[in-house]
C-alpha cells in the first residue's frame, strides 16, 4: 500500500521511517514546493499532486495548515484520512472552540471578535488577562498576543487592526481568558474506521516563550486524570469520526482538564511513544489510516522527550548515554527550528531523573534552558 503525507517535514519522515515495518511506502507532497518528495532523503519524484494522489492507497497530512483547494482534492479522491472537516478543525481555531463546546469538552471562554470594537467588548465580557490568537497559521505561540491591562489592549490595536485588515476576509481572532494552569499535558490516540480508540499515557509539556522544549511521560499520572483524558479524546474524536492518530492538549487547574487546542495529527508531544510505548504514534497513525490493527500504547519505559532547537550537532558523550536515543531530522539550521529531538527513557522514575540529570550537565544551557530543572 501507498500513502502520500501532505506535508515533507520531520512528521512525515518520522512516519516513514516505521513504514517498513508495516509494509507500507510513504510519499510526501511539499506544501511550499509543491513537489512529490521522498519524506527520508527529499528526493523529488516527478509527479503532479494529482498523479500522486492517484497511485497513493490513502492520503493523510502532517499539518493542519493546507490550502483549501488541496485539501478538496484530496478529500474529492476519497481516500484523505483523517477527513478534510478534521483537519479544517485543528487548522482553524473558531472551529475548533465550535466543535470543542458542541462536543461539551471544557475550554477556556472566548469570544471571535473581528475589529477592535469587539476586541473591547470582549475584554469587558470575558476580564483580563486575555490571549488573542490567530484564528489560522498559528504555531508554537505564534500570532497570539497577550493582554494583562486595559493599558495592554490600547498596546495592541494598531498591530491587530493591521493584522486583520491584511489577512484574507477568511481570517479572524479568538480572544481567550488566561488559564492560571498548574500544568500542561497532553492525550494522543489512535481512531480507526471502525471506531475503536486506543490512547497512550498523558504526557507532561513544558513550554518556554510559546514552544515546546520538554514532554514527559512518567508513566505515574493518576489513573483519575487519565480516565478524564481519555474522556475528553473520546468526545473530540467522535464527534469528528476521526480516523488517524489526533492530539489533545490540555490545561490542568485544579485536578480538571480544560482543552487547549487539537492537533488532527501526529504531535511533538507523542515522540516519547518512539522509545517509551509499545508502538509508537507514527506506526498506530499509518495503521489507523490504513485500516490495520491498531498497536498497543502500553508504555514500556518512563520516558522524557527533549526538543533541540536551532543547534544541529550535540557532544559527542550524548551519544554514549545509556538509555539516551538522539532523533535528526535533517534540517538546515535556523535559529530556533526544530532539529530534532532526544528520548530519555529509564527503567523507572528514579533512573529517568538520573539520566536526565546526566544529560543536562552536557547539553549548552542556553540551547535547552528548561534542563536546569533536572541538573
Ligand atoms: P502549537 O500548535 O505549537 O502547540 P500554538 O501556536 O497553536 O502552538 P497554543 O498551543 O494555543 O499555540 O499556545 C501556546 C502556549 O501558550 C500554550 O501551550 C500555553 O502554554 C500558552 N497558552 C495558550 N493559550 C493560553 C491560555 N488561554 N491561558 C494560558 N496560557 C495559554
Ligand atoms: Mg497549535
Ligand atoms: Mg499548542
Amino acid at each position: 500500500m501507498q500513502v502520500l503525507v501532505l506535508g515533507a517535514g520531520q512528521l512525515a519522515k518520522m512516519m516513514a521511517e516505521e513504514a517498513d515495518t508495516l509494509g507500507l511506502i510513504v510519499r510526501a507532497f511539499d506544501v511550499r514546493t509543491n513537489q512529490v518528495v521522498d519524506p527520508i532523503t527529499k528526493e523529488a519524484h516527478a509527479s503532479s499532486l494529482q498523479a500522486a494522489i492517484d497511485a497513493a492507497d490513502i492520503v493523510t497530512a502532517e499539518f493542519e495548515h493546507i490550502p483549501l483547494d488541496i485539501l478538496t482534492m484530496c478529500e474529492n479522491s476519497g481516500k484523505l484520512r483523517p477527513s478534510a472537516t478534521a483537519i479544517r478543525t485543528g487548522g482553524d481555531r473558531r472551529i475548533e472552540k465550535g466543535l470543542l463546546d458542541g462536543a461539551w469538552v471544557k475550554n477556556a471562554a472566548y469570544k471571535v471578535i473581528k475589529d477592535i470594537t469587539e476586541l473591547q467588548h470582549a475584554v469587558n465580557t470575558l476580564g483580563l488577562p486575555l490571549v488573542l490568537k490567530s484564528a489560522m497559521d498559528g504555531y508554537d505561540g505564534k500570532g497570539q498576543w497577550r493582554l494583562k491591562y486595559q493599558q495592554d489592549v490600547e498596546r495592541v490595536a494598531v498591530d491587530i487592526s493591521e493584522f486583520i485588515k491584511h489577512s484574507s476576509d477568511s481570517q479572524g481572532i479568538v480572544a481567550e481568558q488566561f488559564v492560571r494552569f498548574e500544568r500542561e499535558v497532553s492525550i494522543i490516540g489512535a481512531r480507526n474506521q471502525q471506531g475503536d480508540v486506543a490512547c497512550y499515557p498523558i504526557t507532561e509539556n513544558q513550554h518556554h516563550e510559546g514552544i515546546l522544549h520538554i514532554s514527559v511521560a512518567r508513566g505515574d499520572e493518576s489513573a483519575e486524570l487519565q480516565a478524564q483524558a481519555q474522556q475528553i479524546f473520546n468526545n473530540i474524536a467522535n464527534a469528528l469520526n476521526y480516523v488517524g492518530v489526533l492530539a489533545v492538549e490540555c490545561f490542568v487547574t485544579g485536578g480538571q482538564l480544560l482543552v487547549n487546542e487539537i492537533a488532527p495529527r501526529v504531535h511533538n508531544s507523542g515522540h516519547w511513544t518512539q522509545q517509551g510505548a509499545a508502538t509508537s504514534q507514527f506506526s498506530n497513525h499509518l495503521r489507523a489510516v490504513c485500516d490495520m490493527p491498531l498497536g498497543s500504547t502500553v508504555q514500556i519505559a518512563p520516558t522524557a522527550m527533549i526538543n533541540i532547537l536551532g543547534e544541529d550537532e550535540l557532544p559527542k558523550t550524548v551519544y554514549q548515554m545509556p538509555g539516551v536515543t538522539v532523533h535528526w531530522y535533517g534540517k538546515e539550521k535556523r535559529p530556533g527550528r526544530k532539529m530534532g529531538h532526544i528520548n530519555v527513557t529509564g527503567q523507572d522514575v528514579a533512573e529517568l531523573n538520573a539520566r536526565l540529570a546526566d544529560l543536562a550537565s552536557c547539553l549548552d544551557p542556553h540551547a535547552f534552558p528548561l534542563m536546569a530543572q533536572f541538573a
